[in-house]
């Protein structure tokens, strides 16, 4: 069964917010942690992960070796990796081109930080049967 909504509490928006503010006009990215309660995925904490594309203002990498790592340094806290976000510093929170071929763990909310270098809006997706879902952020 996959997520309806995903539980993004104020402090740890604000923080999204001005890391993705201070990564313009490079896109920020990294893991989220938490937990999930039946059909809501509750976001307790985020893992920043440098970067590592190399056109980094309109595309994110995140290389495997440091979702491995920041797996680890999550369970050490009690939290499950559960889902990914980076920014879009001067678009809307929407997948783009881009993401639809390249964000493609099933059932795993990406959250996209819109808009980041001046107004950040957040919005997140979930990928099933190769199709982005909107999730209700709670
Ligand atoms: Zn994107």
């Amino acid at each position: 069964m996959s997520a309806l909504g995903l539980g993004l509490p104020l402090a740890l928006r604000a923080a999204l917010q001005a890391e993705a503010r201070q990564a313009a006009p490079n896109e920020v990215c990294g893991v989220l942690g938490g937990v999930w309660r039946g059909r809501l995925c509750h976001v307790q904490r985020h893992v920043a992960i440098p970067n590592a594309s190399p056109t980094p203002h309109d595309h994110f990498l995140i290389p495997q070796a440091a979702i491995i790592a920041a797996a680890a340094a999550l369970q050490r806290t009690n939290c499950q990796l559960i889902g990914v976000y980076h920014s879009h510093p001067y678009a809307p929170p929407l997948p783009s081109p881009v993401d639809l071929a390249e964000c493609t763990w099933e059932a795993t909310p990406y959250l996209i930080i819109g808009y980041a270098a001046t107004q950040p809006s957040f919005a997140a997706w979930l990928i099933e049967s190769a199709t982005f879902t909107h999730l209700a952020l709670i």
